[in-house]
């Protein structure tokens, strides 16, 4: 349980109302801030304002899974009213604040370094990744039914990287009765891929074997379908890219060429923002009660 523990949530999406009920279940005393076109009552939650001292008595603050952009602007989708959040809100939170984010942008980063508090991002942890990876590769089939005229099953696919959205996309993709193409650069991963069924390739000689494809799933957040691979890709293909902005695709060469693509950014908050939501919401419930205990050891 929270008991007794402040928590302040600043703005965020649908996936924020999880995380606020789950906290408010576990009995934590809950203020929001950026919340005022929020229909729900959480108990034990008041709205409020955002002021230099709003974070003075909190023992964590949990941002939105976006992060605050550049100028310290946070995005909510409660409220019609502009969150700005500054050096000086940090500076003046108590000292053993923790702050959540989903990522976390320079700015947010440069907060908490120069005012000392502790930032966790919680999209890098795995046991996030992992569970989030479930709803985006839902959304990235999705996207694929929705922009092609033809079958997942017995099409061509090639996932680019191997990591957590990547496996977890290439075993669904697989089960859907797709020929799958891995693409890695670590031989352990290649042969992760051999057992998992899939046809392996090394990134070296994704060019050659791009001739096949239907469909590319970009996961590797890195420039690595560029003009030389997209010169090889039929018409019809479609490639869809999850990695984080902006993408690991020459966008503008693929325009040039006829080829379809779409960066799909957030597809958890998109297409199971509950689902995405309890994710989060379990991750943290995780660590807030651990620093609780730590902060009782302290006292
Ligand atoms: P991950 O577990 O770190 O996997 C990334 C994969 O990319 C690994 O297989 C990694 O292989 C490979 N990689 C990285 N740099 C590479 C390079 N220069 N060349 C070749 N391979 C490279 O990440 P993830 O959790 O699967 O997420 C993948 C991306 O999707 C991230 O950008 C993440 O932010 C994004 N994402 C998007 C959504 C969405 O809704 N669109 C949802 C979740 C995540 P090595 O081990 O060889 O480095």
């Amino acid at each position: 349980m929270l008991t007794g523990f402040r928590i302040a949530f600043i703005g965020g999406d649908a996936r924020q109302i999880e995380v606020i009920q789950h906290c408010s279940d576990l009995d934590a005393s809950i203020l929001l801030f950026g919340f005022e076109n929020l229909k729900n009552e959480f108990t034990g939650a008041i709205k409020k304002d955002i002021t230099p001292n709003s974070f003075e008595n909190v023992d964590a603050i949990v941002l939105p899974v976006t992060g605050i952009q550049e100028d310290g602007k946070v995005d909510s989708c409660f409220t019609n009213k502009e969150l700005i959040l500054t050096e000086e809100h940090f500076a003046k939170a108590n000292k053993n604040v923790i702050v959540f984010t989903g990522i976390a942008n320079q700015c947010l980063k440069n907060y908490c370094s120069i005012t000392d508090k502790k930032l966790v991002e919680l999209m890098n942890l795995n046991e996030v990744a992992i569970s989030n990876s479930i709803p985006t590769a839902e959304g990235a089939i999705l996207m694929a039914i929705q922009n092609t005229d033809f079958t997942i099953h017995s099409s061509s696919v090639f996932v680019l990287g191997l990591g957590r959205v990547g496996v977890t996309l290439a075993r669904t993709l697989k089960a859907l009765g797709a020929k799958v193409y891995l693409v890695a650069r670590k031989p352990e991963d290649l042969a992760r891929a051999e057992e998992m069924g899939l046809t392996p390739v090394h990134i070296s000689k994704m060019p050659e074997y791009l001739i096949h494809a239907d469909i590319v799933y970009n996961t590797i957040p890195a420039l690595v379908l560029d003009a030389s691979c997209l010169v090889k890709l039929p018409p019809h293909a479609l490639i869809i890219d999850l990695a984080s902005k902006p993408g690991g695709t020459d966008f503008r060469y693929a325009e040039k060429r006829g080829i379809k693509s779409i960066l799909a950014p957030g597809l958890p908050g998109i297409v199971a923002p509950k689902t995405a939501g309890k994710i989060i919401a379990n991750a943290l419930a995780r660590l807030l009660s651990e620093h609780k205990h730590q902060l009782g050891g302290e006292n």
